[in-house]
């Protein structure tokens, strides 16, 4: 496999062979390495962690997994990462659908993005096969990301994947995420955290067109390992009591969780003003289910090619028109409860505008909770939140205020209570009631962000009230998915590879023949957190960084009444070991 170079000073482009890795650390070169872990050392090798976000100066990094592109169940994640314009950090976000396997089956280990066009215009890449090509995408300045993929498509085929910007990336705006369709109906994943569309936006590229048609899959080094241990993976998840057929996963996606969440005490409502909703009952996953299915929608769909687990869904209107393809349970919590909107039909509108602007829907629905609180919209008053949205898709000043997400719109807006950490909207779980999620947010090197450490599965072993013993779960935790999202696997597939750790061994050595024993692969999860951790304190970021915004550690959340209060000395000592 090799790296594509996109550089946008010249608008050139280039294959690279990759640098071979002459040992097994991965620290040593880019071979044994994959998706966010590739990313991290492209960045920490080849970006002065100091430099402007949107400058010329940072890279855009594109990365399937190192499991992309083989046939094994949900391996088809892809990484996007750069530097981000809203922690200041390192940012490695990842999203389903075709485009991880379509780049690895194309021969892609990374496709990197650098320098900035002079003339200001917007491009758009083409690969298929060995063709490479950077060609105007000016005609498609201000179009959503639905008709971006839309007229992507009309030019190249159905078939091809795209990744997109909408408005919000064009804008530069820190809560714009990168858009890529996925299988069938899934025409909207995203890679939403961090503000990688703003990254994309200022290296005048609209779009990513992958024509995958003609491309095997990857050769295995040993194939009957691989294919063993392929099967052995599908089965346990289809098998399993969570991911099979009758499971919550694939019946009712993450919007399983909505009930179990709310009883909790976790789920945000009214600008994390509380942790119940009254209206919670509308928004369970059972509901929406039966909602979908009433109206011809769809339910325990994939996003990607070959996913055994299909926990996705169609969101369909009263008349069973598409409205989005998934609804998920974070966008639930920031654009429903959190905004005051108890209908699943409200929140998918807004998360329809979210989507084809290229919006973060978790970032835009803490700034929307902001704004409500600034008194600039009602909660519960959907058309209220729409008028918003709006202003963010036409660049208007106060758009452009909110589009720079929370922490910016409540500096602006005079609002102290903003849920952010380094930066970075919370997801929806309110860390005051779900404290390993917390650490996670304060100090993973990617900001608040569930992905990278959710303590929500392991609520039953860590009292998710209780101080003690969070640093170690999320420590754990973090550890853990770096290898998920080096590998391309999705989190819901964690459990066979969580709960066996040599089964991963052998799918690696199974594809690559590198003899990894379990130890080699605890070793990669410690360097992958090791050089992120590296990256953000060569770009400035402190232990001030890795704090709790300061409300949630003296205003108690309801109905617990409790405060995060996971002593800061636990929170610096965290990486203490690694
Ligand atoms: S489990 Fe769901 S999100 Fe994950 S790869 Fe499968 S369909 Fe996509």
């Amino acid at each position: 496999m090799k790296i594509i170079r996109v550089n946008m000073d010249h608008l050139e482009t280039r294959w690279e062979p990759v640098l071979p890795a002459p040992a097994l650390s991965p620290a040593e070169g880019y071979e044994r390495l994959g998706g966010r872990a590739l990313i991290a050392k492209i960045l920490l090798t080849e970006v002065p962690p100091q430099c402007e976000p949107l400058g010329p100066n940072n890279k855009l990094i594109f990365a399937p997994g190192l499991l992309g592109g083989t046939s094994l169940s949900s391996s088809g994640r892809l990484s996007i990462g750069g530097k981000s314009p809203l922690t200041g950090g390192i940012k490695e976000a990842n999203c389903g659908g075709n485009g991880g396997s379509d780049l690895a089956r194309l021969g892609v280990k990374a496709l990197v993005v650098e320098g900035q066009p002079a003339d200001g215009k917007l491009h758009q890449l083409h690969i298929s096969g060995e063709t490479v090509e950077l060609l105007p995408a000016e005609e498609w300045r201000g179009l959503g990301t639905y008709d971006t993929a839309a007229k992507a498509q009309e030019r190249w085929g159905a078939d091809c994947t795209v990744i997109s910007i909408g408005q919000a990336g064009e804008f530069l705006m820190s809560a714009a995420g990168v858009v890529c369709t996925g299988h069938r109906e899934q025409n909207s994943r995203i890679a939403a955290r961090g503000g990688l569309g703003a990254v994309m936006g200022s290296k005048g590229l609209k779009a990513i067109v992958l024509d995958s048609a003609g491309t095997a899959a990857l050769p295995l080094a040993d194939p009957k390992l691989f294919r063993t241990s392929a099967r052995r993976f599908a089965k346990e998840l289809i098998e399993s009591p969570r991911t099979g057929r009758k499971g919550a996963t694939h019946m009712y996606g993450t919007s399983a969780i909505v009930a179990a969440v709310n009883e909790m005490g976790a789920f945000p409502t009214r600008n994390f003003s509380t942790g119940s909703f009254e209206a919670a009952e509308n928004l369970y996953g059972q509901r929406l289910r039966e909602i979908t299915l009433e109206r011809g929608g769809k339910v325990g769909t994939a996003c990607m090619r070959g996913c055994v687990i299909a926990c996705c869904n169609m969101f369909v209107d009263e008349n069973g028109k598409p409205i989005v393809s998934t609804l998920q349970y974070e966008t639930i919590g920031l654009l429903g409860s959190n905004l005051g909107i108890g209908t699943l039909d409200e929140i998918a509108h807004l998360n329809r505008l979210c989507n084809d602007f290229g919006l973060d829907s978790i970032e835009a629905g803490a700034a929307l909770g902001v704004a409500a609180e600034a008194g600039l919209a009602r909660f519960g008053d959907k058309n209220s939140f729409v008028s918003l949205l709006e202003e963010i898709a036409a660049g208007s000043v106060l758009g452009r205020v909110l589009g720079q997400g929370a922490a910016v719109a409540g500096r602006v807006l005079g609002v102290s209570r903003v849920p952010v950490a380094k930066g970075q909207a919370m997801p929806a779980y309110d860390p005051r009631a779900l404290k390993g999620n917390g650490v996670t947010y304060a100090t993973s090197p990617m900001g608040a962000d569930h992905t990278a450490g959710n303590a929500f599965g392991i609520r039953q072993a860590v009292d998710p009230l209780a101080a003690a013993g969070q640093c170690e779960a999320s420590l754990k935790l973090q550890l853990d998915v770096t290898m998920l999202d080096s590998t391309g696997l999705c989190l819901f597939a964690r459990p066979p590879v969580f709960g066996d750790p040599q089964l991963m061994v052998d799918l690696i050595n199974g594809r690559f023949g590198w003899g990894w024993s379990v130890a080699d692969l605890e070793e990669f999860k410690k360097t992958v957190l090791k050089m992120e951790l590296e990256f953000n304190e060569q770009a400035g970021l402190t232990s001030a960084d890795a704090r709790m915004p300061e409300y949630m550690t003296r205003e108690p959340l309801p109905p617990h009444n409790t405060v995060f209060d996971v002593p800061d000395a636990e929170l610096d000592a965290i990486f203490s070991a690694l």
